[in-house]
């Protein structure tokens, strides 16, 4: 006979352990880069995931005979991995797709930082509208996150994007009706953005620059195209590193599907 104490505490124990691996799995995956493999996972779906190919995986992991994991197991994702080739979320590429882009009507896209080391759309929306007065709120077409107040990495899409507003983002008026502008989250007068920030920045700029019909040329910073100095994006943004992986790179759409 089961003792009348028995089942409910071992619920108990169970509803704490799924827990506590949900919790564990979801962030070892993000800081430490570890992933346990779950139901219906294999090897080539999770390296994908991480965008590196199943054989640098397995090598990694000494998976050298066969590529078969078992649930539970734990995975070691290499350094760089989702660096290499990350992709644009699906419902970016969709809002980049869908808003009706005329022809030539963006000359140039432009990087900002924010200036400050927490913030949100919603935020910068609110403050371009109310302490800038902007009609328009967010002067940006896109936002990039920096894991405080967005996730690190994720991209917002502004109203004045899926709208084809002229941007609020630099001096000249002129230059705010043909420049597109993205900010990214933080203060690159004290720090480098994050890998994430760059990565996704660079997807987010082919597929711009391949619906737009431009050229790498047509990126610059804040301080490459202002009329007036300014330090933006920051003495800490990799300005060169970044236009250079541009010019080796093909434009290109990198969504995966939903
Ligand atoms: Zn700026």
């Amino acid at each position: 006979m089961i003792p009348s104490t028995w089942i409910p505490w071992r619920a108990r124990a169970i509803a704490w352990l799924l827990a506590w691996m949900i919790t564990a799995t979801v962030f070892t995956a993000v800081a430490e880069q570890n992933y346990t493999v779950r139901r219906g996972d294999t090897l080539y779906g999770i390296a994908r995931k991480h965008g590196i190919t199943a054989a640098r995986l397995a090598a990694r992991n000494g998976l050298s005979k066969n590529y078969y994991v078992r649930i539970g197991q734990r995975l070691v994702i290499p350094e760089g991995a989702g660096e290499a080739s990350p992709e644009l979320p699906f419902f970016v590429q969709r809002a980049i797709d869908r808003a009706e882009v005329k022809a030539g009507r963006w000359k140039y896209i432009v990087i900002h930082h924010s200036g400050v080391d927490t913030g949100t759309v919603e935020g910068m929306d609110r403050y371009h509208r109310e302490e800038r007065h902007m009609d328009n709120g967010l002067a940006y077409h896109f936002v990039i996150g920096n894991g405080h107040g967005m996730a690190d990495g994720e991209i917002g899409v502004g109203s004045r994007w899926t709208r084809q507003l002229d941007g609020g983002h630099v001096t000249s008026a002129s230059q705010n009706k043909v420049c597109l502008g993205i900010c990214l989250v933080g203060n690159f007068d004290r720090h480098e953005p994050t890998p994430k920030q760059l990565a996704q920045l660079k997807v987010l700029v082919q597929a711009l620059l391949l619906r737009c019909a431009l050229s790498a040329s047509a990126v610059k910073t804040h301080q490459q195209i202002n009329v007036l100095f300014t330090r933006c994006p920051g003495q800490h943004f990799p300005t060169k590193r970044f236009l250079a992986s541009l010019e080796s790179a093909e434009p290109r759409r990198t969504a995966s599907k939903p």
